[in-house]
């Protein structure tokens, strides 16, 4: 296959050949009478030359015809003649005049006497009767510089000739008049007679006694010349130089024939110079030609290339739009489609954000320039979480978390530099490369982000106050890997959501210890169940009425050689992203039920048994059954049994949860929802879902006698509660004061240190002993 541009000067080539042949063939029928034309010009040139010239000696033979004709002349009296010829000679264009009997006895201006008897036109005047003779050029043995012609006449007395009169021509004259005639640069006039030997040439070498073949070097050229009467012959000089030489016959002269001789490049010249336009005029075509189709085929082939470079991977290339055709438009649409690809490959389609793929493809570049930049300034990553993010997809479905992610992202992209990069990375979490002068900016830029992602937003008419977890690794050193630097933004953050999130922290040695501890930990936890390390406490829920013990919550513990005093919240908390707490709830719930039977069934009375179901054990699709199994297992009647499913987890995927938990109580398991207050549903969503039980968090309890607007919210729970026909527990009842304010409340049922702490199955039977008419 040929490329276009191939194929394009291709063609246009061809087209341009066919219109310049055409051109040249109509040009060249005008060139090829040129030569002829010019031939024809040069001849009448030369005529007319040699016809001045045949004037000239005719003038000179009238003069000396009109000399021989005066009657001094004819008296033949030497004495009268010598004065009159001298006179007559000085005026005239003769170098000399002579005066002769028909002895051969002569006389001449130079005051000389001299013999002319051998002179050729002595003899055809005196001896063959011929009136008048041009001689031809001869050397006179009296003068000594130059060849000499006479035009000669004869003098008549009665009819008979008594004598002749010379004019005498040095050759030096006629060169003279050859020698004005010159034209253009190398054009010269010569003069040579019939037989070819030459009269006259500017050029002296050449004297009257060189032949025109000195000069043509030719016998046909020549023999051409002698010949006719005019024409144009070229010929080869001395110098390798070709010659057009025009001969035209000079009339009234013996046989003289006048030349001209020009360079043959010279008489052509304008021929020549129009050739040679002809051609430069077709190699500049041909240059056009292939300049054109390059440059019509170049944005095509820059087209390719870019075509070629964005396939490769190289999302950075860009079509020329610029272009006012079709090309221009392709670039158009292919920089349209690149944008498309360059977004899904680039950005992440939640928040328009790059995605971390691209966050990693840019950071070199953007570490490059920063260290071009100022080398003292600190790079840093941040990677920000959203501290509960699960809730916020509850609440609002993933639409509205998307939604408030982007919110989120827009604000933060408002936050950054140009120099620097902002990315989504994974679920949840956004990551940053940044940089400040120094760590105190560094701080003073991460309270600004912490406060910034903080900051109330309206999505569909609720307001939003996100809280984010944000971890920071330092580019310290050039050769740090980025990888590990992100590492350590991920374990910083960790650490923040250990700590309740809501804050910041940069990466040191000690975070990663915790960090590491923490791993520690989960591998111990991975083999707790099977080493037995898992035991139950339980604590009493009192009737605030009755002052009775109505119930127990069952309280994980776990114990371990290596690790003690860690919260059992947080070992949950590891237990859930591991996963391991669908197993291990499974075996609290089978516990605690064996443990009540076991107390109901040992006189205790009818406690009832409050177990918390972690969300991912409510998300197990096999709940219903470890929850039927568990009760089938212990013999507990179900209705003794309590779910304490916490707000958030009850919100998330309601639909699915509302069937769960309609099944649940079908099978006549009561539901409590668990820390309520904290999270962000109202009781009216709750209204929704069949529960038996609100339990008041601990937080508004705590503060409910020194905060009004906690005791305010205790109370609407409790009043409204009511209303719904639904029970409240206060949780973390610690003082009397507490108990009264509550039970002025009409809250129902109490649990805190003011009755227990959690405690171990045996104390809680001593305890229920110990309180008469508990049983
Ligand atoms: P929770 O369900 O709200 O449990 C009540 C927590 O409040 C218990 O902490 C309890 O010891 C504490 N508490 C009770 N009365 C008072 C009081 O008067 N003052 C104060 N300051 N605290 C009081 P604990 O046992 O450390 O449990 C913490 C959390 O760990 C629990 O909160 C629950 O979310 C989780 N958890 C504990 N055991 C289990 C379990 O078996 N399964 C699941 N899924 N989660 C559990
Ligand atoms: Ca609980
Ligand atoms: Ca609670």
């Amino acid at each position: 296959m040929k490329s276009i541009r191939t194929q394009m000067s291709i063609y246009l080539i061809i087209m341009a050949v066919i219109i310049f042949s055409g051109l040249g063939l109509i040009i060249n029928r005008r060139l090829e009478t040129l030569p002829s034309y010019i031939k024809l010009q040069y001849q009448e040139v030369t005529n007319a030359r040699a016809a001045e010239i045949s004037k000239e000696l005719e003038g000179m033979l009238e003069q000396v015809r009109m000399t021989a004709r005066s009657s001094v002349i004819m008296s033949m009296d030497m004495d009268e003649i010598k004065p009159y010829l001298l006179a007559l000679s000085e005026g005239s264009k003769f170098r000399n005049m002579t005066i002769s009997d028909i002895e051969g006895k002569a006389w001449t201006t130079y005051e000389m006497d001299i013999d002319i008897s051998n002179q050729e036109q002595f003899e055809r005047i005196v001896l063959n009767g011929e009136d008048e003779v041009i001689s031809k050029s001869f050397q006179s043995p009296y003068i000594r510089e130059a060849p000499i012609v006479t035009i000669s006449h004869a003098v008549k007395q009665g009819g008979y000739t008594v004598g002749l009169v010379n004019g005498v021509v040095s050759t030096e004259f006629l060169n003279q008049i050859v020698r004005d005639i010159n034209f253009k640069r190398t054009g010269y006039a010569w003069i040579v007679d019939e037989s070819g030997n030459i009269i006259s040439h500017p050029q002296i070498y050449i004297t009257n006694e060189s032949n025109i073949i000195d000069v043509v070097g030719d016998d046909i050229v020549k023999e051409q010349i002698v010949s006719t009467k005019e024409g144009v012959n070229i010929y080869t000089e001395n110098f390798g130089e070709n010659f057009l030489v025009i001969h035209s016959e000079i009339e009234s002269s013996p046989g003289w024939i006048f030349l001209m001789s020009i360079s043959y490049q010279e008489a052509y010249k304008e021929i020549n110079e129009i050739n040679r336009y002809l051609q430069y005029s077709f190699i500049a075509g041909l240059i056009l030609v292939i300049l054109y189709s390059n440059s019509l085929s170049k944005p095509i082939r820059s087209l390719k290339m870019v075509f070629e470079k964005a396939s490769n991977g190289d999302f950075s290339v860009k079509a020329d739009e610029s272009i006012k055709n079709e090309i221009g438009e392709a670039g158009k649409s292919f920089n349209k489609m690149l944008g498309q690809i360059k977004d899904l490959t680039y950005r992440d389609p939640v928040t328009g954000l790059y995605n971390f793929n691209s966050f990693l493809l840019e950071l070199p570049y953007k570490l490059r320039d920063y260290k071009y930049d100022s080398s003292e300034d600190i790079g840093y990553i941040a990677v920000v979480s959203v501290d509960d993010f699960k809730r916020v997809n509850s609440i609002g479905g993933y639409e509205t978390g998307n939604v408030v992610l982007k919110t989120l992202s827009d604000s933060i992209k408002g936050f950054i530099s140009q120099n620097e990069l902002v990315a989504r990375y994974f679920g949840d979490e956004i990551i940053l490369l940044l940089f400040d002068k120094d760590i105190e900016d560094v701080h003073i830029r991460l309270s600004r982000l912490k406060n910034l992602c903080s900051y109330p937003f309206q999505i569909a008419g609720s307001e939003y106050r996100l809280k984010v977890s944000i971890g920071v690794g330092l580019l310290e050193s050039e050769n740090d890997p980025v990888e590990d630097v992100i590492h350590q933004g991920t374990i910083a953050k960790l650490k923040v959501k250990k700590f309740g999130g809501d804050g910041y922290e940069i990466y040191n040695e000690d975070i990663n210890n915790a960090i590491k501890e923490e791993q520690e930990i989960e591998n111990s936890l991975y083999h707790a169940l099977e080493n037995g390390e898992f035991h139950l406490l339980y604590q009493p829920i009192v009737n605030i009425k009755t002052n009775k013990i109505v119930g127990n919550e069952a309280l994980l513990r776990w114990k371990n050689e290596s690790w003690s005093n860690i919260p059992i919240n947080y070992i949950v908390e590891l237990m859930e992203k591991k996963g391991f707490i669908i197993e291990v709830g499974e075996w609290i719930l089978n516990e605690a039920c064996r443990q009540t039977k076991y107390w109901q069934d040992s006189n205790m009375g009818k406690l009832k048994i409050s177990v918390n179901i972690s969300p991912i054990q409510l998300e197990d699709p096999d709940f219903m059954i470890k929850v039927e199994n568990a009760l089938k297992n212990t013999g507990l009647n179900p209705n003794y049994l309590e779910l304490e499913i916490t707000e958030s987890s009850a919100m998330t995927n309601v639909k699915d949860k509302l069937e769960k938990i309609k099944g649940l109580k079908e099978m006549g398991i009561r539901i409590s929802i668990d820390d309520f207050g904290t999270g962000y549903s109202s009781l009216s969503y709750l209204t929704q879902l069949p529960i038996d039980t609100l339990k008041i968090d601990r937080s508004f309890i705590k503060d409910m006698l020194s905060d009004s607007s906690s005791k305010a919210i205790t109370s609407t729970i409790i009043t409204m509660s009511k209303s719904l026909n639904i029970s409240t527990t206060a949780e973390g009842v610690e003082t009397e004061e507490h108990f009264y304010a509550l039970k002025a409340m009409g809250c129902d049922k109490i649990q805190g240190y003011l009755v227990s702490k959690p405690l171990r199955p045996e104390l809680i039977e001593s305890l229920i002993k110990s309180i008469t008419g508990n049983q």
